[in-house]
Order: structure tokens, then C-alpha cells, then sequence
């Protein structure tokens, strides 16, 4: 793949200078009416040389708290940079964005048609476009999602953690459960991170919707990335510790019903201990789920209904017990 590298404080016509911020506009397509299609970004360069970092959400158009985490910090008097440059693109895929849709209108998921063509289909063209203008001008990336439709997460942050580089930014972050995770193939984390550009992804919260502690810890964690790089001063507000997820299992509704959970989102659950129960309509021959494994209880469905094979709550095996002891001295704080 041609990969060239962009100048970060060159956008179309405009070059930012050292201390500077900009709006600028990304065109990635045409309305049937001919209207030109573009995403908002938002840079601010810092008074230094340092390293350039991309934010971005809604790669999946429902998906909105990392949106509104975005439009938080481009206000925030604490972002305010000693060097490098940060690249914020609070709507990736503005065409699903339009129709409240996680896919495009091809029909396609964005997150797997990475690292994309110019040639390609509507998907892939804007995976061309995101990957040229955005990864091809940053050297670090943090991608912003939430669970699916129904469903909901417990903040994790995930990333291939045996990259040190991707490792050490999820750790940055902040969050308490990481998940070792490579991505799928065509996702916009694998991609850059395979070119050159580590990138982690948090998962936290629902769609269609702006949940304030998940826009919280969002932007907490993203600023304690930019601490980390250095490109912001300040205390880190991290965790000492973390649980590393190497596993995570689905567990599904074999039976129709209205479930009643046993367990909370965030909660450690041990092998054996009663997940939920489903029971009839008329409140009939109960069911229980268990958990095959002790594990943290990563995901839930957000309905109180469910048919066989819907899933009813996303378990993630931690890797060490007890959670992993960190060398460096960070300061504690719930906040993140
Ligand atoms: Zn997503």
C-alpha cells in the first residue's frame, strides 16, 4: 500500500503556526444532490515540536458519546498543549451519522473496510480519505466507540497489547480493564496500528446517546494520554493497577423471556455464580444463566427481553489475579 505521510499543520490552504488552533473541513463524498460531503476537525498545535495525536468517534455514525467527549475538549481551558499537535474528529462517518445509523449507506461497516481505496466502494472510500488525512498525519490514535445497539459496556479500553506502544497508551488512558485484543481485520485500529500509527479504542457505554460519566472518563482518559506524551502538563489521574481481559465470551439466552439480571456491568463475577435469569411471559419455568469462568462482566444487554441466541451479558476473563502491579508512581483517582 502507498502510504505517504502528511504534514499535520498543513490543511488545504492553511498552514497552522505553533500555538494556533483551526476548524477545518475533510470532503470524503457527494450527496445524491451533488452537495459535497465533508467531516469537521478540529487541530490545535502546541507552541513546540512533539508528537501528533488523533481522536476520533463515531466511526459507527450511532455511536455518540465519544462525540460528545470531542466537542468537550476543544473548549477545555485545561487542553492547553505544551508541544505537539492534536487532531480531533468528533464525526468520522458523517453519512451515517445523518441517519442515526452505525453503517454507511452502502450498508457497509465502516470499522472493516480499513485501511480502505480510493477506487473502492462508498465504505472504503472513506476509510481512504480517514486514513490519509488523519492516521497519515499523526504519529499515536485514540478511536472512541460505544457497545452496539441494545447493549451496553463498562469502559475498556482495547488494543494489541503486546505492541509496548499501544500497551503503554491503553495504560496511559486509564481505564481499568484492558482488553488484549488486535482488532478485526479492516478495523481502524489494526490498520493503523499495522501502519505505524498505534492506535487504541474505548468501548464505553450505549448509542444514541450522551451519557455524562462515560463522557467523563472519556475525556479524563484522553487527557491523560496527552499528559503521558508529555503534550500536557499536569497530574496524570491513572490507576495503579489493571485487569488485563485475554478472553472475552458472549453468554446467550437459550429460552424466550423477560431476563432478570443477577450481576452489574463492572461487576467480578466467579465461575458457578448465577448471571441472570429468564422466565416466560406469564413469569413461568425460570432459567438461570451462570458464569463458565470467574471473569468481570464486561457488557449487558440494555433489553429486558430476550429469544434464543440474543446475548444477555459479555464476560471478560482476566489474565492476572491478583490485577497487575504498575512500576511507575501515578496518582489513584476514580475519575478514570
Ligand atoms: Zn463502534
Amino acid at each position: 500500500m502507498a502510504w505517504q505521510k502528511k504534514d499535520p499543520h498543513v490543511w488545504g490552504e492553511v498552514l497552522i503556526q505553533p500555538g494556533q488552533e483551526l476548524d477545518a473541513e475533510v470532503p470524503i463524498s457527494e450527496s445524491y444532490c451533488g452537495r459535497k460531503v465533508s467531516f469537521p476537525v478540529h487541530i490545535k498545535r502546541g507552541p513546540a515540536p512533539g508528537p501528533t495525536v488523533f481522536v476520533t468517534a463515531a466511526v459507527h455514525g450511532d455511536e455518540l458519546n465519544g462525540t460528545a467527549a470531542i466537542r468537550s475538549l476543544i473548549f477545555d481551558p485545561d487542553v492547553q498543549l505544551r508541544c505537539g499537535t492534536l487532531i480531533l474528529v468528533p464525526v468520522v462517518n458523517v453519512l451515517g451519522f445523518e441517519t442515526h445509523s452505525r453503517y454507511l449507506p452502502d450498508r457497509r461497516d465502516l470499522n472493516r473496510c480499513f485501511p480502505g481505496s480510493a477506487n473502492g466502494s462508498q465504505a472504503s472510500r472513506l476509510a481512504r480519505v480517514v486514513f490519509d488525512e488523519i492516521v497519515g498525519r499523526s504519529d499515536f490514535g485514540i478511536d472512541l466507540h460505544t457497545a452496539a445497539i441494545r447493549r451496553t459496556n463498562f469502559p475498556n479500553v482495547r488494543g494489541d497489547l503486546g505492541n509496548a506502544n499501544v500497551r503503554q497508551l491503553a495504560e496511559a488512558f486509564g481505564c481499568d480493564i484492558l482488553v488484549d485484543e488486535i482488532g478485526p481485520e479492516g478495523s481502524f485500529r489494526r490498520s493503523a496500528t499495522d501502519a505505524g500509527c498505534p492506535t487504541i479504542i474505548l468501548e464505553a457505554g450505549e448509542v444514541w446517546k450522551m451519557e455524562q460519566p462515560i463522557v467523563d472518563v472519556t475525556r479524563r482518559g484522553i487527557k491523560n494520554v496527552l499528559q503521558h506524551l508529555e503534550m500536557l502538563g499536569g497530574v496524570r489521574q491513572s490507576r495503579l493497577q489493571f485487569n488485563v481481559v485475554e478472553k472475552t465470551q458472549w453468554i446467550r439466552a437459550d429460552h424466550a423471556g423477560f431476563v432478570e439480571f443477577h450481576c452489574e456491568l463492572g461487576s467480578r463475577v466467579r465461575e458457578g455464580q448465577n448471571l441472570a435469569t429468564i422466565t416466560t411471559i406469564l413469569g413461568r419455568n425460570p432459567v438461570t444463566l451462570v458464569a463458565p469462568m470467574d471473569s468481570i462482566v464486561l457488557g449487558l444487554t440494555t433489553l429486558p427481553v430476550t429469544t434464543p441466541g440474543e446475548p444477555i451479558c459479555h464476560l471478560g476473563q482476566v489474565r492476572f489475579q491478583p490485577a497487575m502491579l504498575r512500576t511507575a508512581v501515578i496518582r489513584l483517582s476514580d475519575a478514570a
